[in-house]
């Protein structure tokens, strides 16, 4: 395996620590920050490091807003640690978390008035254990917008899927099968139906061409309202 080539350089007094990535078919250089910070720049194999340093540095500016952009949207939406009294939201409502620390009985999650309690062995368990329950939220509250919307469109119900992403709230694949973040189980009963109208909408436009936009209104009057929501609420992604 090649070793990994990591350098760094100041900005206005931080320092920016990059790591290249070379690909075989890449043929020209691009910029990769993720969540974390972390600066990737995926350069054509041959290139020289030293063109790859100074592609990096000319992009300074723009790759310290996006590690400031991230660092906002990690103090606005603080990952959970699974203990009593954290705020989780189930459809757009905050529910408070009570956690019962138990290795007698099967872990469960529900939710019960205003509380979303769990219980299970420690921590870890009670994350997995909430995930479950957000799957199986997800799954319920799709289906029957599903079956609503896909035949005014002229399709028979979709194949679905619900999975577990860190950067996107659903997709459509090439055959047709729509795949929903497990998320969802947090937003708001408007934007999740912003959500499915939008992947069903891509069974007929795979693209987003006019024509989507103009279809997904018609189904959808709130769509603007709601792609706002889901750009202000990204962090919710990566909360658990
Ligand atoms: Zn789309």
């Amino acid at each position: 395996m090649a070793p990994v080539e990591t350098f760094r350089f100041p900005h206005r007094g931080d320092a920016i620590r990059c790591r290249i990535q070379r690909g075989k078919r890449s043929k020209t250089m691009a910029l990769r920050v993720s969540t974390e910070g972390l600066v990737t720049v995926l350069v054509p194999a041959d290139l020289a490091d030293s063109k790859a340093r100074q592609f990096a540095k000319s992009r300074a500016e723009w790759i310290s807003s996006q590690r400031r952009y991230f660092a906002t949207l990690a103090r606005a939406f603080p990952r959970k640690e699974f203990v009593s009294g954290e705020s989780l939201k189930v459809n757009g409502k905050p529910y408070r978390l009570k956690f019962i620390p138990s290795t007698k009985t099967i872990p469960f999650c529900r939710l019960r008035g205003r509380r979303l309690v769990v219980s299970a062995p420690g921590p870890h368990r009670a994350r997995e254990t909430i995930i479950n329950f957000f799957f199986d939220q997800t799954l319920s509250k799709v289906q029957p917008i599903l079956k609503r919307l896909g035949p005014s469109l002229g399709f028979p119900t979709p194949k679905i899927k619900i999975v577990d992403q860190e950067n996107r709230w659903a997709s459509c694949s090439k055959n047709k099968i729509l795949r929903f973040n497990w998320k969802l189980g947090m937003v708001p009963p408007f934007v999740l139906n912003y959500v499915v109208a939008h992947e069903v909408c891509h069974l007929k436009h795979p693209n987003h061409s006019i024509g989507f936009w103009r279809t997904l209104r018609a189904l959808n009057p709130r769509a603007e309202v709601a792609r706002q929501w889901l750009r202000q609420n990204s962090g919710l992604l990566r909360i658990i």
